[in-house]
């Protein structure tokens, strides 16, 4: 057994225990999970928009009922000082339109904040159904998402004497890896799920480029660590 065997008897028991992960993963449940995840991710921005809009429109509600008091406590005061105008015969035709075009001008401006008002209001209620509608549908699914995360658990910690058994497994074999080979090989794995590439056709496996026939000459007589020119997997001659 050379440094590189014992390097790929280990790799392969990683490989394993990555298996044991990929199928975890990859479970109907886990499939709902996620699923379920972005749901409750997005109906939980969308909840939130729809706060934000109702707490503005709220505001708005507010001040345009103001802004109407207002205009009604104005026009009611004109009002009356123009009956007293009227009664007044000191007052000329000019005044007696120049105040009638100011309560006219009140009038419109009451008419279109009456408006904003009965929009706001519609806004607020469509608003309100939205997020109570959104409120339920998330209710419904964050229970069936802590189900199926239940379920996801269950299925996990079923695999758990497996998985522990593969880690187990690899553990053994890495204490018989040569530190510094370790090293590298653990640093080609931060790059890719498969570190080690055999030879075939004189073709590296992991990147299916042409090795030079002294590249793959080196890696048959098994001396020394031989990495992939192209993508930098360490290279072996599975016989
Ligand atoms: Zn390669």
């Amino acid at each position: 057994m050379t440094k590189i065997d014992d390097l790929w008897l280990y790799d392969q028991a990683q490989q394993a225990v990555a298996k044991i992960d990929n199928r975890l993963k990859s479970t109907p449940n886990r499939a709902r999970l996620n699923k379920l995840h972005s749901f409750l991710t997005e109906q939980q921005a969308q909840a939130a928009t729809l706060t934000k809009n109702i707490e503005a429109k709220g505001a708005a509600l507010t001040r345009l009922t103001a802004l109407c008091q207002d205009l009604e406590r104005r026009l009611e005061l004109e009002l009356s000082e123009f009956s007293t105008m009227e009664k007044d015969e000191e007052c000329t035709a000019a005044e007696m339109t120049e105040a009638r075009k100011s309560m006219e001008g009140l009038m419109d401006q009451i008419t279109s904040a009456r408006k904003d008002i009965t929009d706001a209001i519609t806004f607020l209620e469509k608003a309100s159904a939205d997020y109570k509608e959104t409120y339920a549908k998330a209710g419904k699914a964050k229970k069936e998402y802590d189900a199926v995360r239940a379920a996801c658990e269950e299925e996990k910690a079923q695999a758990a004497p497996e998985r522990e058994q593969a880690v187990a497994a690899a553990d053994k074999l890495k204490a018989g890896i040569d530190p510094a080979l370790l090293k590298r090989y653990t640093a080609i794995r931060s790059n890719y799920a498969n570190p080690i590439a055999t030879v075939e056709n004189n073709q590296c496996s992991g990147c299916r480029m042409s090795l030079p026939t002294s590249i793959v000459k080196k890696v048959e007589s098994g001396t020394g660590v031989v990495e992939c020119e192209n993508c930098g997997r360490i290279l072996y001659n599975k016989q």
